[in-house]
């Protein structure tokens, strides 16, 4: 059954502090997801929560990892769902799967509904062309999102949230839009952050002639990689294991670090060369 895969209990596995910086965005996540979640009779009435969330930002900057960390620092039921796990090519299916998600979202709250790549799964509304399928789709999810909100009361307080992930919020429908009213932006680390990423990252793996972490050399490395993502920078250091390996090395080599942050920054790809 589809709810197998998108059904976790992801609370024990990762929280806030396994993200590197990240401050503001966690921040406006606990006020806007988290409290709500642990202290819903907090939220009721004029303090009602946001119904949904949408974080935006570049790619592999740490949106998924926040939302399944929100998930983490409360203890609740993480759906996580893409557009591979909703929609299904059968007549009716995919609203029968949405209407399911949320009634199994309200029976295990509190619970987190994670729409990963948003835009894929809602674009823009009305586009020429648009098939009807689509069209009923997002009407179910439309009023499912509602009903959360309308079933919220003071006795009986919301307690699931809609987090959504994108990469280009602007390709949204402009109805999804508006149910995630409070939008996070989630962007590039500054040279403190990736200097804390690649710290953390030899701290795990270990330094060739058992080197502690060298300040100057994380100095360096956060120097050299102006404009990458959080995911780039665990590229560049699994790009350099991948390179000690092939010289038989079992730690990592200064060298080979800093070789590796020869790759193009957001791209994602580290380079290849004839040499290589
Ligand atoms: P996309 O938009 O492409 O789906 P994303 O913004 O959702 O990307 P994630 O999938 O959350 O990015 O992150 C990709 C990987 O990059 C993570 O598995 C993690 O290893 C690393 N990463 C990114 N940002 C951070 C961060 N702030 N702290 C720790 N790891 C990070």
């Amino acid at each position: 059954m589809i709810m197998n895969d998108v059904v976790s209990k992801t609370a024990q596995s990762i929280d806030f502090n396994d993200i590197v910086g990240l401050n503001s965005a966690k921040a406006l996540l606990n006020e806007t997801v988290v409290w709500p979640l642990i202290l819903p009779q907090l939220f009721t009435g004029i303090r009602e929560p946001w119904r949904g969330v949408l974080l935006f930002g570049p790619p592999g900057t740490g949106k998924t990892l926040l939302a399944k960390a929100v998930a983490g620092q409360n203890g609740s039921t993480f759906f996580n769902c893409s557009t591979a796990t909703l929609v299904s090519k059968f007549r009716g299916e995919s609203e029968k799967i949405v209407r399911c998600l949320f009634f199994l979202a309200k029976h295990h709250s509190p619970s987190v509904v994670f729409l990963d790549e948003v835009d894929a799964l809602v674009g823009t509304r009305g586009a020429e062309g648009e098939h009807e399928a689509s069209r009923r789709f997002k009407t179910e999810l439309f009023v499912q999102i509602d009903g959360i909100v309308t079933g919220g009361s003071k006795e009986e307080p919301c307690l699931v949230t809609v987090l959504a992930a994108s990469n280009n919020p602007w390709d949204l429908d402009e109805a999804m839009r508006r149910r995630l009213e409070k939008r996070i932006f989630v962007g590039l680390p500054d040279e403190t952050v990736r200097k804390q990423m690649f710290t953390k990252h030899v701290e795990s793996m270990g330094m060739a002639g058992g080197e502690g972490v060298d300040d100057r050399l994380m100095d360096i490395l956060a120097d050299r990689t102006e404009g990458y993502s959080g995911a780039d920078v665990e590229l560049v250091c699994r790009e350099a294991k991948m390179k000690c390996m092939r010289r038989l090395l079992e730690k990592v080599d200064v060298e080979e670090l800093v070789d590796a942050t020869e790759m193009e920054s957001g791209g994602g790809e580290a380079s290849v060369t004839d040499e290589d």
